[in-house]
């Protein structure tokens, strides 16, 4: 971070260390930090002499991982009952409320996120004052406002575009607030009343446009996409990653094969909805349907071999922001290999976001780590743990 002094060199010891990739567990493990970098992850033995000079942490009974991904939230929201009421109806609000949501996302242990939606510049402004050090949070990785149809799901957390020059003028107008990824709305969504979440949005011709300005701007795209209609549509046209995909069947599970992109079921989502005491019914029952049909959905897309990736939709109700490790928890408990789910919140997840050198614990990587109090891949419910986290090599919780 520019103005900081260099942080201390740092040597972790943990009975158990996940690098984030595709390696096995390792056991009796050490981690060592130097210049905001991991400069060696592996068994304790295999430490370099160059570590000696390291400050030591032990974690006895802990797991070290990378600092975990967030593929899917709102940085401008909290979790309240109500999605449209809870965001506040200022740009100041909103910002406040998106560095305390970003804060809480860091002490869980999340040290990237990706934000898919806020009315303007909110989480693109917090992101930059995390990465310059003026405040506490997760790398940001941020849409802007999403690209909505008039008439179309979240238009408070959107801008409003229709045809193809439209939709590409919005992608060029979000590039030009400094997003860095985008957001396109391809159906209904349960949160927006009047609208069938699964009914398909764009024509075939916007997704096309928008999908190619976007790439052509170096900018991956996200698609909200309920129904089997708009995922085929929204895969058609080359998005990078399908959000909720609550309704799949065999075609649109195909066509996810065919065209690689990553799916984010977004398990707390509806399961959040439908555990809220406070949320409306009229919420309830349009969420019901969706989280029903999305194990199945889910079991049919990892059995084909579709990448998956760990997305909360924090923000939205009962779905308060740091919740990722609950994600995992509900992907496992629909049958994902524990190892997997793991994987899709950390370096699966990185990579979706073009960030490389983050997700992983290997040496070059960026030293955001976690270590959780238990052993993580036995028993992911340890992920609720958080013993420390590192950023950039320097102790943060
Ligand atoms: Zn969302």
């Amino acid at each position: 971070m520019p103005g900081l002094s260099a942080p201390t060199p740092h040597v972790l010891r943990a009975p158990l260390l996940f690098d984030g990739g595709g390696s096995e567990p390792v056991r009796d493990a050490a981690l060592w930090l130097e210049n905001g970098r991991v400069a060696y992850a592996g068994p304790a033995a295999g430490l370099p002499a160059g570590a000696d000079q390291a400050q030591v942490v032990d974690l006895p009974g802990c797991t070290l991982l990378p600092g975990l991904v967030d593929v899917h939230v709102h940085l401008v929201a909290s979790g309240g009952p109500d999605l449209a009421n809870d965001i506040p109806s200022s740009p100041a609000g909103r910002t406040v409320v998106a560095v305390a949501n970003a804060r809480r996302q860091l002490e869980r242990g999340v040290t990237l996120v990706r934000d898919l939606g806020a009315p303007g510049d909110e989480a693109i402004v917090v992101g930059r004052a995390i990465e310059a050090g003026e405040v506490q949070g997760p790398r940001v990785i941020p849409a802007g406002p999403a690209v909505t149809m008039t008439g179309g799901h979240i238009p408070y957390l959107g801008r409003i575009a229709d045809g193809a020059d439209g939709v590409r003028q919005a992608v060029r107008a979000n590039a030009a607030l400094g997003a860095r990824c985008i957001k396109v709305v391809a159906t209904g969504g349960v949160l927006t009343r009047g609208i069938d979440p699964r009914e398909a949005a764009y024509t075939q011709a916007e997704l096309d446009a928008l999908v190619d300005e976007a790439h052509r701007l170096g900018l991956r795209v996200a698609a909200h996409a309920i129904g089997e209609g708009g995922v085929l549509a929204a895969l058609r046209a080359g998005v990078d990653s399908i959000e909720h995909g609550m309704f799949l069947d065999e075609k649109t599970i195909e066509a996810m094969v065919a065209s690689g992109a990553r799916y984010t079921p977004t398990f707390s989502a509806p399961n959040g909805i439908l555990a809220g005491a406070a949320v409306p019914a009229w919420i309830k029952d349009r969420a019901r349907p969706a989280a029903e049909a999305q194990v199945g959905s889910f079991r049919g897309a990892v059995e084909a071999g579709v990448k998956v990736v760990a997305g909360t939709d924090a923000g939205t109700p009962d779905n308060p922001h740091g919740g990722v490790a609950r994600e995992v928890a509900f992907m496992v408990e629909a049958g994902f290999d524990p190892l997997l789910a793991l994987r899709a919140a950390t370096g699966e997840a990185a990579d979706l976001l073009g960030v490389s050198d983050r997700g992983v614990l290997r040496p070059g990587a960026a030293a955001d780590v976690l270590a959780v109090d238990g052993d993580a891949v036995a028993d992911v419910s340890a992920l609720a743990r958080p013993a420390a986290v590192f950023q950039d090599g320097r102790r943060v919780v």
